[in-house]
């Protein structure tokens, strides 16, 4: 691990400042998406030279663009631990047309019940809400799930719930769910539960066929562009029967076994769920980044990310007029990704980000993170106060909405980075009264 900056593309790219001053640039937005890796970049390079359409062709390229693709299907579904005998790995774009593509397949109706959570991802989120009855989990006053909620929704909605949807780690503060304990929870109530994994790969193994029995995930999906890999590639898993029957969300080309003017015979999945010339070099670029995961060893990522996470947030939390929506218990810390939210009172959320972008050459995220309940909640905002930002933004009422800046780690981030970071933001927050002046007269002057 204290290897790792050499093998991460652009690490040495520069920001250019307010200043004009070029400056090293720091990525704490990891959570957004992550480097690409260096042996993914030079496998994705070999691999062009040996580029063909794959499944169909008999020329010696495509043979090999074939065993590829089928090769990094298998180190996908070994390193989630998955049955490959009884389950299929889907190629996707990403995480969020993966719960598109599950929750059309699993043919749900407006009676039926997908349990998700206040904690999600708006992609965990709206694809149920578009097919079925949606309930959510209600949250803890820390913003970890309130489990007890969850079986007492199992229970009074009975055998109506289908599925229960939720994240294996929250991409606003980073909390980890118990997702054994909660999978074992469901199948007691006789629903499956689908696993948005697309915060949690990067930072911990998953292990879909469970440790004592019925704690097995049934469906979960990944994103390759959080994983040290590049953007267009993901990947969904579950049972090959659920896909087996009835047809693909996408038909045409290669979803078929034969065609003729009046039948269609579709193919075995995960063909059938796969149309048109599919994406190889994404899946290849995905399996080598989870090859060099492997090989660095997660228990080690672990380690140094929980160990960035504790000095962080020691050192965050003395920064005056600090607010920190994330865990601060040290106890806890085990039990959340490096993912870190925090406002500072009487500065704005995207004003800060800025500052830390153009002062200090720090890059960030702000805003939502696309889970409006979720940081609503943790903001403590009454219905009331939603509504009328609701009403505010649909009308182009509001500039700024509420929410968070947030930090978030990769496994190849350092203390130092952590030392410049905290350096910049006490001087932020010394000196905002002039930084405002400053930035106002800018914007003036477009
Ligand atoms: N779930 C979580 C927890 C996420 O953090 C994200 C990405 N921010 C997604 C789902 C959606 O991933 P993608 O944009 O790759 O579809």
């Amino acid at each position: 691990i204290d290897n790792i900056r050499k093998y991460i593309v652009g690490i040495d790219k520069k920001a250019v400042l307010r200043n004009g001053q070029k400056s090293r640039y720091i990525f704490f937005d990891n959570a957004a998406s992550t480097p690409v890796l260096l042996p993914v970049l030079e496998k994705v390079n070999e691999f062009l030279g040996w580029y063909s359409s794959i499944h169909r062709g008999t020329g010696y390229k495509s043979i090999i663009s074939t065993a590829a693709y089928e090769d990094s299907r298998k180190i996908i579904g070994d390193f989630l631990n998955l049955d490959m005998e009884k389950n299929t790995v889907i190629y996707v774009k990403n995480t969020t047309e993966a719960v598109n593509k599950l929750s059309y397949r699993l043919g749900l109706n407006k009676e039926d019940i997908a349990i998700v959570s206040l904690m999600e991802h708006h992609s965990n989120d709206l694809p149920w809400r578009s097919k079925c009855k949606t309930v959510h989990i209600n949250l803890l006053k820390d913003g970890s799930l309130d489990i007890k909620d969850l079986e007492n929704k199992l229970q009074s909605y009975n055998n109506k719930v289908k599925l229960v949807a939720i994240t294996g780690c929250s991409n606003v503060t980073g909390y980890i769910n118990d997702i054994h304990s909660i999978a074992a929870l469901s199948h007691r109530y006789g629903a499956r539960i689908f696993v948005d994994a697309a915060q949690l790969a990067p930072h911990r193994n998953i292990n879909m066929k469970g440790y004592n029995g019925d704690d097995y995930i049934d469906f979960l999906a990944i994103s390759a562009h959080k994983i040290y890999a590049p953007f267009g590639t993901g990947v969904l898993v579950g049972p090959k029967a659920v896909f087996q029957n009835g047809e693909p969300e996408y038909t045409g080309g290669g979803t078929v076994i034969s065609v003729s003017e009046h039948n269609v015979f579709y193919t075995a999945p995960p063909e059938k769920e796969e149309s048109g010339t599919p994406n190889v070099v994404g899946a290849i670029a995905l399996a080598t980044a989870i090859n060099v995961i492997k090989e660095i060893g997660m228990d080690k990522i672990i380690e140094h990310e929980i160990k960035l996470t504790e000095y962080f947030l020691d050192k965050l939390s003395l920064i005056p007029q600090i607010e920190i929506y994330s865990n601060t218990n040290k106890a806890l810390i085990p039990h959340m990704a490096g993912v870190i939210s925090f406002n500072v009172k009487h500065i704005s959320h995207s004003f800060l980000a800025s500052l830390l972008a153009h002062e200090g050459g720090i890059g960030v995220r702000n805003g939502c993170f696309c889970a409006h309940p979720y940081v609503h909640r943790l903001l403590n905002l009454s219905p009331r106060d939603i509504s009328r930002i609701q009403q505010d933004l649909i009308f182009g009422k509001l500039k700024d909405i509420p929410g968070l800046v947030r930090v978030s780690f990769g496994m190849y981030n350092t203390i130092e980075e952590i030392n410049i970071f905290i350096d910049v933001l006490k001087y932020i927050v010394e000196n905002i009264d002039s930084l405002s002046k400053e930035y106002k007269y800018l914007e003036s002057k477009g």
